[in-house]
């Protein structure tokens, strides 16, 4: 059988895994243990017991790949170097994402140390009277919606360096999160730019001086693309993103797949691109085995759910919108039939 190496067990990698594994010699390497349904992670600083629902181990949706936990920090063109092992690979899948910021979500950890930042970030927030988020994107929207739902009573700041918020969505969606905020007494501040800290006060580029207990940084995603630099740094593009054809192969290479967050692909990054790519690389694998021609894999506009903390949401595709209680089922329906799915 030929050897199948995947780099990372998110929504690309673990799919690819289990699709692999009865007809490849697949290994499986991740940081993480455990798969875990990042939607649902903000969920899990407001109410711990949710952590249960959105992960689980990778060793018990595998029945026959192989699967190491560690971190990989180099591969060249036939091996990929993860601790002192050295794993030989007739194929290479890298599937390693991104990265937001603590307690967003992390890698270098297990099950147990995760239940702890958790924790941690949830106690902090039962400790401090007021909280300030930085970011008005998807993940900024949701955190704040699920800080307000739970805890009606923290003081809750949130800055926004444009001048809206969710703004690659509708008008309509924008002015449902804002309002859904601003009811709750919200304070949004639009168009500054968080620039430094010291201690509890935070500045931002306008000399606007902000007071908070806590905050949580909400900008920005980092492909996880480090281990790349020393043999291949000539694939990545200035954002760090590593160059793929549309085949999904990367750029000058027909054996290594770059699947998910982590690709140059101009395309919100989201869980459902990564499997649909993920797709699309498990029939170019079976393609190249029997010599026949790859298939493309297409950008295409998306749907979008986005929540408002528990019984409130958005839908979003094109210039379509939907809000209310529809799209806050629809988030937790999506959540049980993937978590279904690797039980
Ligand atoms: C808070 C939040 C909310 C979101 N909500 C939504 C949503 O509602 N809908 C949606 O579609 N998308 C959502 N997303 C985006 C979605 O989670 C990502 O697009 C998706 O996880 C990307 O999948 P992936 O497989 O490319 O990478 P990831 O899911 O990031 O998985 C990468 C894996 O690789 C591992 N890894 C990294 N580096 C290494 C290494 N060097 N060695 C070994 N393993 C490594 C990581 O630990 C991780 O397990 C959200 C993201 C966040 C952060």
């Amino acid at each position: 059988m030929k050897r199948v190496v995947i780099i990372g067990g998110g929504f690309a990698g673990a799919y690819i895994a289990r699709h692999l594994e009865k007809d490849f010699d697949v290994t499986l390497i991740d940081t993480k243990d455990y798969f875990e349904f990042t939607p649902g992670i903000l969920r899990t600083i407001v109410h711990t017991k949710h952590m249960r629902k959105i992960q689980v181990l990778h060793r018990h949706y595998l029945h026959q790949a192989k699967f190491v936990h560690g971190e990989v920090k180099e591969f060249n063109k036939n091996k990929v170097f993860v601790g002192k092992k050295k794993i030989p690979y007739d194929y290479l899948f890298v599937c390693s994402g991104s990265r937001y910021n603590i307690p967003i979500k992390e890698k270098n950890i297990v099950l147990p140390n995760r239940a702890d930042t958790l924790k941690k970030a949830h106690s902090e927030i039962l400790d401090a009277r007021n909280v300030l988020i930085v970011g008005g994107g998807f993940v900024g929207v949701e955190l704040a919606a699920e800080i307000v739902d739970f805890f009606p009573d923290k003081e809750l700041i949130l800055v926004q360096a444009r001048n809206v918020l969710l703004e690659k969505c509708s008008q309509k969606a924008q002015k449902y999160a804002e309002n859904y905020l601003k009811k709750r007494n919200v304070e949004i501040i639009y168009n500054e730019r968080m620039d430094k800290q010291d201690g509890n006060l935070f500045f931002t580029h306008t000399g606007r001086k902000i007071h908070a207990e806590l905050c949580f940084l909400c900008t920005g995603i980092v492909p996880n693309t480090e281990f790349f630099h020393k043999h291949f740094s000539s694939v990545l593009n200035e954002k760090k993103q590593v160059m793929v054809e549309h085949t999904l192969q990367m750029k000058g290479y027909k054996n290594i797949f770059v699947v998910g967050d982590l690709n140059d692909l101009a395309e919100e990054k989201t869980a459902q691109s990564a499997e649909k790519q993920a797709y699309v690389a498990i029939q170019n694998i079976f393609a190249l085995e029997n010599k026949e021609k790859l298939i493309s894999y297409h950008t295409f506009p998306k749907v979008m759910v986005i929540s408002l903390g528990r019984f409130y949401g958005i839908i979003t595709y094109k210039n379509f919108t939907f809000t209310g209680i529809l799209p806050a089922l629809l988030k937790w329906f999506i959540e049980w039939k993937t978590m279904i799915y690797y039980r």
